[in-house]
């Protein structure tokens, strides 16, 4: 059936890239993602039919896991070899659509011709959480209030359930104004109908609903209970489908919380590893030392040296094993990095009792021994302490103020005899 073979090189990202998701794309967020585009490019809704064929072909394929492989590995053209000759490979656009939908409400005839099911804004919160909270998982409960369809009206806003049409509009819900703007030139246009808000429909007034007073909506509390997992990441959504505002012929949005991981005092997250700086004495360096650390989960880690071993300035260790849990994985996890740093002592002299002492203690560094005509033909020096920073902070500010004047310079001076060299 592929007789050109499987080596052939082939486009096969185009449909992710019509969908808007990427090759790894679960079957769900291949799902939504269709769901969100069709309805956004849906020709009933003034969107481009060519674009929404495109979604349709690129859903059919990706949904269907026997066609997704064939297209993962031999791209667009297998499909097409593969139905046999002629013909397009593909369903009708807008059957599928109406498939996918159950076939209600939208585009679709039914009783209340005309009527559009929208789709309904997403709402997105931002869920401040602690590391340890994504370290150890934890539950945070949110109250918040939304626009449900009235209970008592179903949503319709009437008691007899139904609605009049509105005289205004005709029931379109879209009123259409003209006026001639030059010879034989109409200008029309379109805007909504203000009597019914664009509905198309109208409510008597002793037909109105008394619990939500027509409006067909009402205000709900709730509680969700959002969990937050063991390993999720900075950023990380956390989605309630179909748990946003609802409101009349609206296909009702999704409540999706972003995690915001605070940063910690002590512990650096990145991926799955964990990073912790730690102050050693000299003597500590040196001479060994034993710590604990008490993780995000309040275990207590007891961290110490090899017998006779000496830290650098610097100087990295890893913990196996005590980093993050990974999400969905919890059971493994990463490393815990710990960053020595040496702390050299206050004091920065040392009596020449001392220095003797340690001289005797300390490998000598090899700096070879000057003979004293090497020294003789040397310039002597002094050196004195230096705040480094600030040094080079003002050495900065100095460069700049120089920097800016010359600027000023270049301007005048380099244009003229340009220009006149152009004349000449
Ligand atoms: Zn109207
Ligand atoms: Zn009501």
């Amino acid at each position: 059936m592929f007789g050109r073979g499987p080596t052939r090189k082939s486009d096969n990202t185009k449909y992710y890239d019509i969908l808007g998701v990427s090759k790894s794309a679960s079957e769900d967020e291949i799902k939504k993602a269709y769901r969100k585009a069709a309805m956004k490019n849906h020709p009933d809704k003034g969107g481009d039919p060519e674009k929404f064929k495109e979604l349709g072909q690129a859903y059919e394929v990706l949904s269907d896991p026997e066609k997704k492989e064939l297209y993962d590995q031999y791209g667009e053209d297998a499909l097409k070899e593969g139905m046999g000759g002629g013909g397009s490979p593909f369903h009708n656009p807008f059957d599928l659509f109406e498939s996918f939908f159950g076939g209600a409400g939208f585009g679709g005839g039914g009783p209340s011709r005309g009527r559009r099911q929208k789709q309904g804004e997403d709402v997105v919160h931002s869920l401040k959480v602690s590391l340890e909270d994504v370290f150890n998982g934890t539950t945070k409960k949110l109250s918040l209030s939304r626009n449900v369809l009235c209970v008592k009206c179903k949503g319709k806003g009437s008691k007899s359930g139904t609605a009049g049409r509105c005289f205004g509009c005709q029931g379109t819900g879209m009123k259409i104004t003209r006026r001639q703007i030059g010879l034989g030139m109409i200008q029309q246009m379109q805007h909504v109908c203000a009597d019914c808000k664009g509905t198309g429909e109208v409510i008597s007034e002793r037909d109105r609903c008394p619990q939500c007073k027509a409006n067909k909506i009402t205000q709900e509390k709730k509680v969700l209970e959002v969990h937050v997992e063991k390993g999720m990441q900075q950023g990380q959504k956390i989605v309630f489908e179909g748990q946003a505002d609802e409101a009349p012929d609206t296909i009702t949005g999704d409540i999706v919380f972003v995690l915001q991981v605070k940063g910690h005092p002590k512990f650096r997250r990145e991926r799955d590893d964990l990073h912790i700086d730690h102050n050693l004495s000299l003597t500590e360096a040196l001479c060994g030392f034993q710590f604990t650390v008490t993780h995000l989960d309040g275990k207590q880690l007891l961290v110490k040296s090899n017998p006779g071993e000496v830290i650098k300035p610097g100087q990295h260790k890893a913990i196996n094993d005590q980093g993050m849990p990974q999400h969905n994985r919890p059971f493994m996890r990463g490393r815990l990095y710990i960053k020595f740093n040496v702390e050299f002592p206050e004091s920065g002299f040392l009596s020449p009792s001392q220095s003797l002492e340690l001289g005797k203690i300390l490998p000598h560094k090899t700096s070879k021994k000057l003979s004293q005509k090497e020294i003789d033909d040397c310039e002597e020096t002094t050196f004195h302490d230096v705040d480094i920073a600030e040094e080079m902070l003002r050495k900065k500010q100095q460069y700049r103020e120089a920097y800016d004047d010359d600027d000023d310079e270049d301007e005048h001076s380099h244009s003229e005899p340009r220009v006149q060299c152009a004349q000449q």
